[in-house]
């Protein structure tokens, strides 16, 4: 069974870093401002993507951990020369407010939980990166919003494929239109989950691979059109006998109607082998994507050939841009809004798939 992990590592992954070392980072960049962060959450992501990269960073350090595994998590404050202080948990969070060391909080929880820990964090007076997805509902979506702007804060969402450089020139092609007008995009994101994580409760996780992984195939589509779908049909399987899918469902096709005319058809699965891919098309050409969205090993082509990118960390281009749309004051690339956008659609998408019906964003 392929593991969340290994799936998104990507098979070409080691090798591709490996050869190009210090692609995308600033290893020897001259020193300069780095702002702090604390990373709430000590799970797979951090320990495995967001700790490393925040080694690599050029704007962005590590500068204390929320956990609620205070022994085991001890020994990342020694690695990172940090003191017993920057270490807090759930129960003390509120308290990172009079740590001045702290300039960003990065949300890296259950999504059910994203919602509480970015108001209390806009609260503590920090600014917020919270993964994706952004919370379990718009409404929720809506508040933590509302709750960074009144606290003057900055909010990003981990949209991390939008800073990363085979997307992003899948986004110029898009743009620049050498094939014509985009008529088509395939979208498809799944892997054959392992029983008993809590990405599989739909209390924690808000739903199924829609939430965590489809969100891929539906971000990639806003991305590459640039634009936001009004329209969206779907069918899905919630009836599962298969018990690792109680109450979300197993597997989802839907289609989504830009205002444009391009149309879009995605599928999404936690019992199919790992799929990620998609394939914009145009009157006259196509771009072909697969795998396009792991962390390292992204393949593309077009009518043209091989689209030749560096194999980045993309973590660390996502911190970075954060940290300096902090300091330099200017807009988040991948803002709240984005993550609210994301979340209307996938409410239009389970009502479609609940009621069999077209149902308009
Ligand atoms: P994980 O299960 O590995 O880690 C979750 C963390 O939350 C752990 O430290 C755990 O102790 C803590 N936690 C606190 N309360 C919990 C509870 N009630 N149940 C379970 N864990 C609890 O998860 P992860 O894979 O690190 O994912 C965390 C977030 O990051 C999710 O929102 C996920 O969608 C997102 N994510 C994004 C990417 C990406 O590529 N951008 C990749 C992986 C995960």
């Amino acid at each position: 069974m392929t593991t969340r992990r290994s799936f998104l590592a990507g098979a070409a992954g080691a090798l591709a870093a490996a050869s190009l070392p210090g692609a995308g980072q600033a290893q020897t960049a001259p020193p300069e401002k780095k702002l702090g962060w604390a990373l709430v959450g000590i799970g797979t992501l951090s320990r495995n993507q967001l700790l490393p990269a925040l080694k690599a960073c050029k704007n962005s350090r590590l500068a204390a951990i929320v956990t609620g595994h205070p022994e085991k998590n001890k020994p990342i404050l020694a690695e990172f020369g940090l003191p017993e202080t920057a270490l807090y948990t759930y129960e003390t969070y509120d308290q990172i407010a009079k740590n001045p060391d702290v300039d960003v909080i990065y949300i890296v929880l259950p999504n059910s939980m994203h919602a509480e820990y970015v108001i209390r964090g806009a609260k503590a007076g920090k600014h917020i990166f919270c993964e994706k997805p952004m919370a379990n509902t718009s409404a929720d979506c809506q508040t933590m919003i509302d709750a960074c702007k009144a606290a003057g804060k900055k909010l990003g969402i981990g949209y991390r494929c939008q800073y990363e450089p085979f997307n992003k020139a899948a986004i110029d092609i898009c743009r620049k239109r050498p094939y014509g007008k985009m008529k088509l995009i395939i979208a498809d994101h799944g892997f054959n989950i392992s029983p008993g994580h809590w990405r599989t409760d739909k209390t924690l996780a808000g739903g199924g691979p829609l939430m965590d992984i489809g969100i891929y195939s539906l971000n990639a589509c806003r991305y590459l059109t640039g634009e936001d779908p009004v329209e969206v049909t779907a069918q899905a399987i919630f009836d599962s006998k298969d018990p690792r899918f109680n109450g979300i469902e197993e597997s989802l096709v839907w289609t989504m109607k830009f205002p444009s005319g391009v149309l879009a058809t995605c599928t999404t699965s936690y019992s199919a082998a790992g799929m990620s891919r998609y394939r914009v098309m145009f009157e006259h050409g196509a771009i072909d994507a697969e795998p396009a969205t792991p962390y390292h090993g992204i393949h593309m082509r077009t009518n043209a050939g091989v689209i030749n990118q560096p194999d980045v960390d993309q973590f660390v281009l996502e911190m970075d841009a954060f940290s300096q749309s902090v300091m330099n004051d200017s807009a988040v690339i991948t803002p709240g809004e984005e993550g609210l956008k994301d979340m209307k659609v996938i409410e239009a998408i389970y009502k479609a798939a609940r009621t069999g019906e077209r149902v308009k964003v």
